[in-house]
């Protein structure tokens, strides 16, 4: 029986802002611990969004693509979906949406919202694959696409982490956006409305696994970094 109340993370958010990019967990392994998901590819190599076990990926050419069992992440947060009903929407903005999920579950513990329905003023960015010699977060992700629909059907998949978590995971939503016909998504940066049925799965476990035979993670030395600023100017 797989666990519905863990949410599984590799890597961390901390550790890609220096550029730790190297792709530190295979996507077959990943899949061991879940089949709904965000992250993204080694030296950011575009963001993913895994929805029942298919593991999409949105490249910086806004392609959508079914990556391999050999595809790697520096960075990932996956768990097994069971969701249940929280509230239904029609055509609220993102902050509305936002505002009204907090006010219907506790802040205090992580959490998963999967909303499938219409929605309008997508705008999703991906990032292009660096490589070796890694730059820091904030240069690489200077090499992003932005894209845009007007209107689209989709899923957006969120996970949200409490503001204590900060560094772990960035406190608050993190949100990726797949369209049903699989031609548009990404890493969402704004929508104008949301309509749909909102779910909700809430965790009471957050299991953090870490790169330990990546050398050049061991060896970093973290102490000089302002992590959570730069974090916080990259999300
Ligand atoms: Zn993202």
């Amino acid at each position: 029986m797989s666990n519905t109340n863990i949410l599984y993370q590799h890597g961390t958010l901390a550790l890609l802002v220096p550029g730790l990019l190297d792709g530190t967990i295979t996507m077959k392994e990943l899949l061991r611990h879940g089949d709904t998901g965000i992250g993204t590819g080694e030296g950011l190599d575009g963001e993913l969004v895994i929805l029942d076990g298919t593991p999409y990926q949105v490249d910086s050419n806004g392609s959508v693509n079914i990556v391999k069992d050999d595809f790697t992440l520096p960075f990932a947060n996956i768990h097994f979906g069971s969701y249940q009903p929280l509230t239904s929407v029609d055509g609220i903005s993102q902050k509305e949406l936002e505002e009204k999920i907090l006010s219907l579950t506790s802040t205090n513990t992580f959490f998963s919202i999967e909303l499938h329905g219409q929605f309008t003023n997508v705008k999703t960015r991906a990032v292009k694959k660096s490589h070796k010699p890694y730059d820091t977060l904030a240069k690489t992700a200077e090499s992003q696409s932005i894209f845009e629909k007007d209107t689209v059907t989709g899923t957006l998949l969120s996970y949200y982490s409490p503001e204590i978590f900060d560094g772990a995971a960035v406190g608050g939503f993190h949100h990726h956006f797949l369209s049903d016909n699989h031609d548009f998504g990404g890493h969402l940066l704004s929508l104008g409305t949301a309509s749909g049925d909102v779910k909700l799965q809430q965790f009471d476990t957050l299991e953090q696994h870490l790169p330990v035979k990546n050398q050049s993670y061991m060896d970093f030395d973290f102490s000089g970094e302002d992590i959570l600023g730069d974090i916080h100017k990259s999300e």
